[in-house]
């Protein structure tokens, strides 16, 4: 039997978990300003899914061509189909130059023009005066983004002496005997040993959870832990019907083909030979929103003009670009067409369609990165030590539909606003009795005992890996890029008997050491919460908007539907709240319709 009453625990002024770009930001701030922080992560930090990071991030420099925050945030209030909280949006907006500007002086080496200024491309959903011609806002260091800015946060935060925990498996928040957020219990994946870390401030920024459908572009370890985490501590997720289907995943396959592509000239065919996009979004045609591509591939695929044998896909057709400039601007994507197809995208075209890419929801927070939940007059009020940014966090910056390159900004603008937010507090109090307090363990006991009985050897076992592809097939069925009440109410009854055999699924191999088995049951339990919250937040939501598109119900909905939704564990209760439409500086943007 597990206890956790006399395992070896830390005290640190504040613990992140997650060491993609947005935990990494928070922690560079923090141990610049000599807190005390300790970084945990599953995998060794430089795997985060960060690195994967492909096209680039957003900031108005206005290096190629005429820019400002402004347009940028038209851009991506537009873009979220207005569910886009806007006073967050402007502090993003605003912050991007000098933010991206700091990056460079952190030491990622972006790509550079003749003149020796950070290279941008264009990206999809960006405009010049608001609405207009084309922006070029991205900016890239070839199409490996993401890859440059993890490994330069990470050698700054040696060179501050945060303090990591590396390839530990964070399991659950735990709360004091007042109820306060008083830590985690965690796993050092070595040696198998269960471990607490108490603090005065926790922070989520565990990233995304796109495994939870069969075909996407995230990495292994994207499962959505800390969301799950957060739903057990009777906390709402928000807005988790808004999952991201990038149009341009391999075929069958998932792994992305960056927007970049399209940016610097590609072009979508289908079966035909046509470049349809004209025939969806006559003006910005294969940059419109991934959203708006997304569908068009699908209905393109549906309506018998696919291509292939199965018609059963599109094709990302760059061969009329100059070789050396793909070569040099998209390296790492033609790496993945010659890899995974054996194909050069200099001379063929790849197969592409729709794969999952990226939660617009999760844990609600405001602007300071501080983890919010609604009272029970249905007021908003925040989570005192709770905090989270990046991808598990809801700010809601992304709405109903990310832009593309607003992500690696997001990460990094608010990890370090919720970082100096801490800071701000800490600075205030940091009473020492805060680690006297007895916490409260057992229900975390309980989950972690479930994993430790044995196999009947007469019973019938099937491993966990099944049970995740089995939850993986029915989540793209029944809530995917197309959904209606029908898909939804069957994925309903498929998720009750995939629940069943995740309760009474039990590990074949107990050992202690890098015991994978327990960790992906561990993972399997956090998917499984989340495929819950999705289907319920979505069923209710009677109305199509951004990556949400219901075909029974294809309008969007402002008069019902301008709110978020927040999806509470305990009875998949539902509740709403207004979305921001005031800007913390300049006069509001009216919601209106999206013209592509
Ligand atoms: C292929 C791909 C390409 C992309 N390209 C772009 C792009 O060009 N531009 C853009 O803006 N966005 C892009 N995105 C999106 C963007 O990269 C991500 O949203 C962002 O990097 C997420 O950062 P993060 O810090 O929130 O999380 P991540 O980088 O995913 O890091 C999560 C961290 O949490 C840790 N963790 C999770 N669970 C646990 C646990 N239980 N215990 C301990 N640790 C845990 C992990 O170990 C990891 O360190 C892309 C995404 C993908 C998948």
């Amino acid at each position: 039997m597990v206890s956790l009453d006399s395992v070896d625990t830390f005290h640190f002024d504040a613990i992140i978990i997650g060491a993609g770009g947005a935990g990494l930001r928070a922690a560079l701030q923090l141990a610049k300003s000599d807190q005390r922080v300790a970084v945990v992560s599953k995998v060794f930090p430089t795997r985060s899914h960060t690195v994967a990071a492909q096209g680039g991030i957003n900031a108005a420099l206005g290096n190629l061509t005429e820019d400002n925050w402004h347009w940028h945030m038209y851009d991506t209030i537009k873009g979220s189909d207005y569910l886009g909280d806007q006073d967050a949006i402007e502090f993003m907006c605003r912050e991007a130059s000098e933010i991206v500007r700091e990056l460079e002086h952190f030491g990622v080496p972006f790509s550079r023009t003749e003149q020796g200024k950070i290279y941008q491309r264009p990206f999809g959903g960006q405009s010049q005066n608001f609405g207009e011609s084309q922006a070029t806002r991205t900016c890239a260091a070839a199409d490996r983004t993401g890859h440059a800015i993890l490994q330069t946060l990470y050698q700054q935060n040696i060179q501050a002496g945060t303090t990591f925990f590396d390839e530990y498996f964070a399991i659950d928040l735990v709360k004091d005997e007042l109820g306060h957020i008083g830590g985690m219990v965690v796993m050092n994946i070595q040696t198998g040993q269960y471990q607490l870390l108490r603090a005065h401030a926790v922070m989520m920024a565990t990233g995304g959870a796109c495994q939870l459908f069969k075909t996407n572009t995230n990495a292994k370890i994207n499962t959505g832990d800390g969301l799950a985490m957060v739903l057990r501590a009777g906390l709402p997720l928000q807005d988790m019907e808004f999952w991201q289907f990038h149009p341009t995943g391999v075929a069958n396959k998932g792994m992305l083909l960056s927007e970049a592509a399209r940016g610097e000239g590609g072009v979508l065919r289908n079966g035909n030979g046509e470049a349809f996009m004209v025939n969806y979004a006559p003006h910005v045609k294969d940059l419109a929103s991934r959203d708006v591509v997304s569908r068009a591939i699908a209905i393109e695929v549906k309506e018998g003009r696919g291509c292939g044998p199965n018609k059963d896909h599109v094709l990302l057709d760059l061969t009329h670009l100059d070789a050396d400039v793909i070569k040099k601007r998209l390296p790492g994507i033609r790496e993945i067409g010659l890899t995974f197809m054996g194909l050069d995208m200099c001379s063929d075209p790849i197969p592409v369609y729709p794969t999952a890419h990226y939660m617009m929801g999760g844990i609600p927070t405001n602007f300071n990165g501080q983890v919010v939940t609604l009272d029970e007059s249905g007021q908003s009020v925040t989570v005192p030590g709770l905090y989270a940014v990046g991808e598990c966090a809801c700010v809601s910056v992304h709405g109903a539909n990310r832009l593309g390159g607003n992500s690696l900004l997001d990460i990094v603008v608010f990890g370090r606003a919720a970082a100096s937010e801490i800071e701000r507090i800490l600075k205030l109090q940091k009473p020492a009795s805060f680690f006297d307090k007895a916490l409260e363990l057992s229900s975390v006991e309980a989950r972690l005992n479930k994993w430790e009985a044995k196999p009947d050897v007469n019973a019938q076992t099937e491993s966990t890996a099944q049970i995740k592809r089995d939850l993986q097939t029915v989540m793209q069925e029944g809530c995917g890029v197309f959904r209606n009440q029908e898909t939804m109410s069957t994925l309903i009854e498929q998720l009750e008997p995939i629940q069943k055999r995740i309760d009474q699924a039990v590990l074949q191999d107990h050992s202690h050491a890098f015991n994978l088995e327990r960790l992906e049951a561990f993972e399997l339990e956090n998917l499984m919460t989340l495929a819950y919250a999705t289907v319920h937040s979505a069923i209710e939501r009677q109305e199509s908007r951004g990556a949400h598109s219901r075909v029974d119900f294809p309008q969007r909905d402002d008069e019902n539907w301008l709110q978020h939704s927040l999806y509470f564990q305990q009875n998949h209760q539902l509740r709403y709240k207004p979305v921001c439409l005031t800007p913390l500086t300049v006069p509001g943007f009216e919601p209106k319709a999206r013209v592509y």
